[in-house]
């Protein structure tokens, strides 16, 4: 094992399929994801991605993709990867050829996960980075599950005003037995640790994203601030929290792989969310939990919350709109369905008519305490991350 703790770049022996697939984009714009709050544009390295997380939704929202059909796999199965490795050559045109005032922030990877153990095969991380940084105007954000996203580190370095590095943590590391069971070919939760502090001293920006909490594993107050503990060690700027998608098979994939490892505590847990008064009171404790650590850190104004309404009650989601930090300006309860690490899909449903009209640029982000900006022109890049504040508009960054 390589000494900053990331896996070698061996295929796991769970992958048994590797399929290449040749996709028609490379920078794609990301108009859900940017309702969020966290880019504009996309990049995707596959379809399918090998850290074969039970709880990934990447299928529910790629089934009728035809790169599935192509590798004769079934989008909601678990154990194969799909893999472009000519993914950098489409980014390297389109990071060129898109006109220099199009031109903002893409998140790396919205569907797949650049560091996957498929993807790592062929540099693909790397080689994306170096497609995109080579143009001016662009900047990156990086989501990863990966440590070896270390050995692009340098690279990172010399463009550290044009990255942020975000780093999934979804449970403590004292669950990492049980997060194996779901993130099979991730890498462990101590093993993300190292880079995401490795980051922040190289002064790189960083954020955290906490999704998903399971429920009955790490959606309690004490797994939750040990979650934020690491966040603010490695200086993340901001926390990125999201429910578990309860659509598709991720739920009973999540519940039978746990059952099947013998965790029974943690499965009817999991179990339970299926139910979707059940899973809106998953949310409305995630929230409050979430709010309560933060705000005992004096960093509510980090929290970036997001949420999807139409699974939730009536009563729930005015609860939420109620609990509110009485600085936020608005609370929008959208719906949307989530894409593996976050990207939500549909459009988002309106709350109601006058949060609408008053803030129409509002992400489907809500819960926290930050205030408006003063300013409000469309910022460039990644500025656009650090100064958005939960009203939904957007700083310049002078
Ligand atoms: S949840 Fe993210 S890291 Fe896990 S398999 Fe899906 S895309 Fe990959």
């Amino acid at each position: 094992m390589p000494s900053d703790g990331a896996r070698e770049e061996s295929i796991p022996a769970s992958l048994t399929r590797v399929h290449t697939a040749v996709l028609k984009s490379g920078i794609q714009p990301s108009p859900e994801f940017a309702k969020k709050g966290l880019a504009s544009y996309s990049v995707n390295v596959g379809t399918k991605c090998g850290h074969d997380c039970t709880y990934c939704s990447t299928g529910t929202m790629l089934r009728m993709h035809p790169s599935f059909k192509e590798a004769g796999e079934k989008p909601f199965d678990l154990g194969y990867a799909i893999v472009d490795p000519s993914m950098p050559d489409r980014v390297a045109i389109d990071a060129a050829n898109i006109r220099p005032e199009k031109r903002g922030l893409v998140q790396l990877c919205t569907t797949t996960d650049a560091w996957a153990p498929e993807a790592q095969k062929h540099d693909l991380g790397r080689k994306c980075l170096e497609a995109i940084l080579g143009q001016p105007g662009w900047s990156v954000r990086i989501l990863t599950k990966n440590a070896a996203v270390t050995k692009d580190f340098d690279l990172l370095a010399q463009h550290r005003d044009r990255v942020l590095v975000g780093i999934s943590l979804t449970a403590p590391p004292r669950k990492a037995r049980t997060m194996m069971v779901v993130e099979p070919n991730a890498s462990t939760i101590q093993e993300r640790v190292a880079p995401f502090k490795k980051a922040h001293k190289l002064g790189l920006r960083t954020y955290a994203m906490l999704c998903p909490l399971l429920p009955g594993v790490a959606d309690d107050l004490e797994s939750i601030e040990e979650l934020v503990e690491i966040g603010m060690a490695a200086g993340a700027g901001e926390f990125f929290a999201e429910p578990v998608n309860a659509r598709g098979r991720a739920l009973t994939n999540t519940t039978h792989a746990l059952r099947r490892a013998g965790y029974d505590a943690e499965t009817p847990a999991v179990d339970k969310i299926r139910n979707k008064v059940a899973w809106s009171a998953y949310v409305v404790r995630l929230v409050a939990n979430l709010q309560e650590v933060l705000r005992r850190h004096h960093a509510l104004d980090k929290l970036r919350f997001l949420l999807y309404g139409k699974s939730l009650t009536a009563n729930d989601a005015d609860h939420i709109r109620r609990s509110r930090p009485p600085r936020t300006q608005v609370a929008k309860i959208s719906t949307s369905t989530e894409r593996g690490c976050g990207e939500s899909r549909a459009p988002a449903e309106t709350g109601d008519r006058d949060e609408r009209d008053r803030v129409p640029e509002l992400p489907a982000c809500a819960v926290s305490g930050c205030s408006p900006p003063s300013g409000t022109t469309r910022c460039q890049g990644i500025a656009e991350l650090t100064s958005r504040s939960l009203c939904g508009k957007r700083v310049s960054y002078a």
